[in-house]
């Protein structure tokens, strides 16, 4: 079968690999119909995130079953499905708890021997372990490439979100309006937010907030600081999103935050830096981190999407061939694209 491969920073192969075959109970071999191109699948393709030469990456995908093994009853061979990013092993502590994103057994998808060995899904097939927690039958009459959506970007958009404990009638702020931010914007509106303002340097993405029906605010061109505040009396939003991960746009998530509001750090922080603790004591705020509970979360971002109240559709953006997969990357590195699509 043909696999998209990391070989160095920068460059990625489209390879013959061997066909993965079911041989544990609780595994199921899908026929790959799209999978996605992910921010964090950027940080392997910079060589920042260590992953062996010749491994298949990729992590965001909807296939067709086409075997399963005896322990799997909740898909059956046939069945069209979408997975999470990541499977859990469902009785450890952390899975017993629902902290399905900090199972101690988790194995990521397409990143490496460090993070579990599991080949990743820009492929023909895919093998899925735990494949009772790890797919779910994609509703019908629902396209394949909203549903890619429900297993990754949109789960997280919703996590960050959901983990701020969010609640119908509060005031919201987003920044940073990737893939991420921008589902966070649709999240929090269909969860009943008043007002969401959403905060980037992009045009073309403040326009898409926008359409969804946030107030978009450019971080250079307009002081969001000034703008979130004359909006709401002087007071700040109940919930700011970090869809960024950087100290700085957290340290503007702190400051756009009002008395005792939350702020919640959904994009990858990595390393150290200044943030103003001593305003967010000051302001006793919640500060809420952390990797998305996607596989918690994928039935009601499911129905959300079914519902029509969730629509990741306009976020993509490029649809490409499997075997174009060295193109999408440079297109995608070279920020030309929201969301790609691959197809086998
Ligand atoms: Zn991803
Ligand atoms: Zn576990």
């Amino acid at each position: 079968m043909r696999a998209v491969t990391f070989q160095a920073a920068n460059e990625v192969r489209v390879e013959e690999k061997p066909e993965p075959v079911v041989t544990t109970a609780d595994e199921a071999l899908i026929r790959v119909e799209v999978s996605g191109i992910c921010g964090s699948d950027l940080h392997i393709y910079h060589g920042r995130v260590p992953v062996e030469q010749g491994f298949t990456i990729g992590h965001e995908y909807v296939g067709t079953v086409l075997e399963a093994g005896d322990a799997v009853d909740r898909v059956a061979v046939g069945d069209r499905v979408l997975g999470c990013f990541h499977t859990a092993c469902a009785t450890c502590v952390a899975c017993l708890r629902g902290d399905y994103h900090r199972c101690e057994r988790q194995r990521t998808f397409g990143h490496g021997s460090h993070l579990g060995d599991l080949q990743g899904a820009q492929a023909e097939l895919l093998l899925v372990p735990r494949a009772n927690l790890t797919l779910r039958r994609v509703p019908e009459g629902m396209s394949d490439e909203a549903a890619l959506f429900a297993g990754d970007v949109m789960g997280t958009g919703y996590h960050a979100v959901a983990h701020a404990g969010m609640r119908s009638g509060d005031t919201v702020a987003v920044l940073g309006l990737g893939p991420v931010g921008l589902c966070a914007v649709q999240a929090a509106l269909a969860g009943g937010a008043v007002r969401v303002f959403a905060i980037d340097s992009v045009a073309a993405r403040l326009e898409m907030a926008a359409s969804f029906g946030a107030t978009p605010i450019h971080l250079t061109e307009e002081e969001p600081k000034k703008a979130v505040r004359s909006a709401t009396d002087g007071r700040g939003v109940d919930v700011v999103v970090d869809a960024v991960g950087d100290p700085a746009p957290l340290a503007m998530a702190i400051s756009l935050c009002r008395d005792a509001g939350t702020v919640s750090g959904i994009g990858a922080y990595a390393g150290k830096g200044e943030v103003p603790l001593g305003l967010a004591w000051l302001k006793g705020l919640q500060l809420r981190l952390g990797l998305a509970n996607v596989i918690a979360h994928v039935d009601r971002v499911l129905g959300l999407i079914e519902a029509g109240r969730l629509d990741p559709a306009p976020l993509v953006t490029h649809h490409m061939k499997l075997d174009d997969a060295a193109e999408a990357y440079e297109i995608y590195d070279n920020r030309e694209a929201l969301k790609i699509v691959l197809t086998p």
